[in-house]
């Protein structure tokens, strides 16, 4: 705003700078032509009139008002002045014949002097017209003056107005800092209430707090999701303290305790060692830059994993039905390893039927995955929350089925930094089918 008022300022300044100059040039002309008017008037008088017959009248005619008249000889000597009363001042000798202007100055008041020769058979010599310049001062001074008030006034004004606005547009500003203040010093919770006249900051303080919703969303995520892990961890850790106590107390000589602890010990630490890889995984930085990966066959990787499934549990039934040549742009370790997740939780939670069928299939904008099996099912209500970290519909049985509640998750984290998409249809006792899809482009 300062700057508005000094640059009004100083173009005001400078626009009555040029004005002042253009009217005083202006100005300083006329008084110019008014002198050479009466001097040509004389002239004129004194070149065709004998000077017997020149009355005061003719002289009193061709002069302006407060204009005086002197008449020389050809060396230079006055013969003759009007107003003849008049005797406050000489015209100079060596000026006399200057044919220019020249200023004088008569009892402090100032006048321009303007000398002619005349050669005629009435006279010979100069005539000089002193003619007053005090109204063009007076004028000059008083649009100098006017200029100045007009100035000082149209700066008060322009100030008193911009110091409105600009409290009308600071005002708000100042609130929202104030606001964000105490949102700093009072935490994620405390959110902006401000309705100010500016639609700026309105939509400042809604996208202010929106970013704080989603803010203090992922900070309590993270926050349960460090929870759950020290809590997933405490458990395993805590029966391998258990044993090792049981060992240092009897298990040094009793062998059956000693190799008993030992083997749960050991079996804890590689649950423990398998949740770190899963969370590690979970946690993975997805923003890396993406790299160009090459379309693979997924009906092979389908293949090759059904088959080291059947190995690894030959009581189960592995059918696939598998159509078309399905190439899709993912790497092959991450489609590996959601196979792995969703097949070894339907060898998990179905024991009794054992009994998996794999399709796939290319639809008009997708492929298809479908894995299913004929086990215990996920409750209707529950068929969402199995993706949530650690979540488990049974927690003692996926735990005594060796699971973390992490798969799922890490599964759907990977399908969708793929661009695909995964979701569940389940019913209870019946069987549950993982449906994975992966758009065509
Ligand atoms: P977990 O390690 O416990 O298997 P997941 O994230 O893989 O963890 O699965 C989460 C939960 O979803 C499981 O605990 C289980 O209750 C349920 N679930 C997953 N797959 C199946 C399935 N095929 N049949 C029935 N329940 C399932």
């Amino acid at each position: 705003m300062r700057l508005a008022i000094l640059i009004i300022t100083g173009s005001f300044i400078m626009f009555s700078t040029f004005l002042i100059y253009a009217t005083s040039i202006y100005l300083k002309d006329l008084q110019y032509r008014a002198a050479d008017r009466s001097a040509v008037e004389l002239h004129s008088l004194y070149s065709t009139t004998p000077i017997n017959a020149i009355t005061e009248r003719d002289i009193y005619t061709s002069l302006y008002d407060n204009q005086k008249f002197v008449l020389f000889t050809m060396s230079g000597e006055e013969v003759y002045r009007w107003p003849s009363k008049d005797q406050s001042y000489n015209v100079p000798r060596e000026q006399i014949i200057n044919p220019d202007f020249y200023p004088m100055e008569i009892n402090d008041k100032k006048y321009i002097v303007k000398t002619v020769m005349i050669e005629s058979e009435y006279w010979n010599g100069y005539i000089a017209i002193i003619h007053p310049m005090q109204e063009y001062y007076t004028i000059l001074q008083m649009i100098i003056i006017i200029a100045t008030i007009i100035a000082f006034m149209s700066i008060s004004v322009t100030s008193v107005i911009s110091y409105f606005i600009s409290g009308q547009m600071v005002r708000p500003i100042y609130r929202f800092t104030k606001q964000l203040q105490y949102v700093e010093n009072n935490g994620f919770s405390e959110r902006l209430d401000l309705r100010t006249n500016l639609s700026e900051i309105d939509y400042m303080v809604v996208s202010f707090n929106k970013m704080m919703d989603t803010l203090e969303e992922s900070f309590n995520q993270q926050k349960q999701f460090v929870e759950d892990a020290s809590h997933e961890l405490r458990t395993p850790l805590q029966i391998v303290q258990g044993h090792l106590n049981l060992i240092n107390r009897w298990g040094k000589n009793d062998k059956a305790v000693l190799e008993e602890s030992l083997q749960i010990s050991i079996d804890e630490m590689g649950r423990i060692t398998k949740l770190i890889e899963e969370l590690l995984e979970l946690t993975k930085n997805e923003n890396k830059q993406k790299l160009v990966l090459e379309p693979i066959d997924l009906n092979n990787e389908i293949l090759s994993r059904v088959n080291a499934m059947r190995q690894l549990h030959p009581s189960y039934t592995f059918t696939t039905d598998l159509k078309d040549d399905l190439y899709y742009a993912i790497s092959q370790h991450q489609f590996e390893q959601i196979l792995v997740i969703f097949l070894d939780n339907a060898v998990k939670y179905d024991n009794k039927n054992k009994s998996i069928h794999i399709v796939s299939k290319q639809m008009s904008n997708k492929i298809k995955i479908e894995i299913s099996d004929k086990g215990v099912g996920i409750p209707k209500e529950e068929v969402n929350k199995v993706f949530d970290r650690f979540y488990r519909v049974d927690k003692s049985r996926s735990r005594e089925l060796g699971g973390n509640g992490l798969g799922l998750s890490i599964a759907k984290k990977i399908i969708e930094a793929n661009g695909g998409n995964v979701y569940i249809t389940s019913k209870i006792n019946e069987g549950t089918t993982i449906h994975i899809e992966f758009p065509l482009k």
